[in-house]
């Protein structure tokens, strides 16, 4: 049996992050891996032979551990399409939005106010959360006993209005306003800077992509480690000489302590010796994953430019409701990407693949006319049928989590440590999280050594 300082299951960004820090600091440790191939969450396809990112993409504002990591890495970032309008379809009707940061949108003048009061309202609330104790807030059990959808429906008053803040909720969880508790997406929103960070291009989460993909800073982070690929964790089992780690082929792993950086979800499915305690348990029982495909068309030429649209869409009717123009830097072809989230994407994907395809195609017309319909490739990622991810961006917390059980997010128990985005107090849910929470654990772990 190997015996190392430390084990760590998972080789997406966080633990892949943790490992390079402890050995940094010259700790002996291995990274077991399920699957055959690093990133987790972020992992790159191809499409006509170009690659695209067929998970995590985009790096911006306020990401300074990813932008460091691109430049150590000798990697270098791309800026992402953002000239023309975005097109916004609420409520029937269809207008056109400049693209930068804070920019009004197009509506009647109703809705335009009632937007305007609601955003106000929203960030007034959030920048009262700590997002390193978001049930510390003095109104926390009254924000947790809710959820995103009723503030949306006593604080908004017109129907473009609503339809706005619940298209947010799907592109930024995935998941749909009711799934939500109010207080967790304030949460979010503080964590991650202010709801126009997160849905911005330009000064925004969206800026920049990593030229040949994403997945390379996870590939090049793995050099030069211990990471076990094709090696799916099954048991952790700790006692005061240690902790052993077993994989699914029976293979054992020695060592002084252990970092779970998997999804809250799937840790839960992992078997532990002794038992979790009941309320670890109960915990990982009340994050669910959200639920995303990526649907990826490429033309010849990203027509949708000579338009003057810069291929996003901010859409109420679905299976699209957000798309981006992804093409590759040069724009030898037109690449767009359309997320299917949420309610949508539970429903469209159990339908048959020729009638997905349709569905997706049909919001492109819709939305970029009929040169939409005839793409030269059509791709999808369900990331919910992922074994070893089970759903994505990340897990959210329902109505009564944070309250209940936030306080115990990120104990340890014992010598089992958590890391990955979920448990990042900054950039909670991306691969800035990830990373940071990565770092976290490394630090902490690093003092329990002999
Ligand atoms: P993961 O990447 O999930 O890593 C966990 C690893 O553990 C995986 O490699 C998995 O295979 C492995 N594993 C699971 N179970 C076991 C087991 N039992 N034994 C051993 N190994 C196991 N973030 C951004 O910053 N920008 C974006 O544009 C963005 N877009 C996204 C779009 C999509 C479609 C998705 C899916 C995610 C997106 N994200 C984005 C989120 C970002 O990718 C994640 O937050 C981040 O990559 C999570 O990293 P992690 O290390 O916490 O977890």
């Amino acid at each position: 049996m190997q015996h190392v300082d430390v084990v760590i299951v998972g080789a997406g960004l966080s633990g892949l992050t943790a490992a390079r820090e402890l050995v940094g600091m010259g700790k002996t440790v291995t990274v077991l891996e399920a699957r055959d191939r690093v990133g987790g969450r972020i992992e790159g396809g191809t499409i006509d032979g170009r690659p695209v990112e067929l998970g995590g993409t985009w790096i911006g504002a306020g990401h300074e551990e990813m932008y460091g990591l691109v430049e150590e890495l000798g990697l270098e970032t791309f800026r992402s399409w953002n000239k023309g309008s975005i097109l916004l379809h609420l409520s029937g009707k269809q207008s056109r939005l400049a693209s930068h940061k804070g920019a009004t949108p197009k509506l009647n003048p109703f809705a335009l106010a009632d937007l305007a009061q609601g955003l106000l309202r929203w960030e007034r609330l959030a920048t009262g959360i700590d997002p390193a104790r978001p049930w510390a807030h003095p109104k926390a059990h009254e924000l947790d006993g809710q959820t995103y959808e009723s503030w949306v429906r006593r604080n908004l008053r017109t129907a473009s209005g609503r339809a706005y803040f619940r298209i947010v909720a799907e592109a930024l969880f995935s998941a749909d306003a009711q799934d939500l508790s109010l207080l967790h997406a304030l949460f979010y929103s503080r964590s991650n800077g202010d709801l126009e960070t997160l849905i911005s291009v330009d000064d925004g989460a969206q800026q920049d992509r990593v030229i040949g993909g994403s997945v390379l800073v996870a590939e090049r982070l793995a050099e030069g480690l211990d990471v076990r690929l094709g090696r799916p964790v099954r048991t952790v089992a700790q006692s005061d000489s240690g902790v052993v780690v077993t994989t699914r082929s029976g293979e054992h792993h020695r060592a002084q302590q252990v970092i779970v950086a998997i999804p809250p979800t799937l840790a839960g499915r992992i078997e532990y010796e002794p038992l979790m305690p009941a309320w670890r348990d109960q915990l990982t029982q009340r994050l669910p994953a959200g639920t995303v495909v990526k649907t990826f068309a490429t033309y010849p030429t990203p027509f949708w430019r000579d338009n003057g649209l810069n291929g996003q869409v901010i859409s109420d009717q679905g299976p699209v409701k957000v798309s981006f123009d992804v093409s590759p830097p040069d724009a030898e072809t037109g690449v767009m990407l359309g997320f299917v989230e949420g309610g949508d994407a539970r429903r469209w994907q159990r339908l048959p693949e020729r009638d997905r395809r349709r569905a997706v195609l049909d919001c492109f017309v819709r939305y970029f006319g009929p040169q939409a319909g005839e793409p030269l490739s059509y791709l999808e990622k369900n990331w919910s049928a992922e074994e070893f991810t089970r759903g994505c961006y990340g897990a959210h917390f329902g109505p009564g989590t944070w309250t209940s059980y936030g306080d115990i997010l990120r104990e340890p128990v014992g010598r089992i440590h958590w890391a990955g985005a979920e448990y990042a107090v900054d950039w909670n849910g991306y691969m800035e999280g990830a990373v940071r929470s990565g770092r976290h654990t490394a630090g902490v772990v690093a003092t329990q050594l002999d």
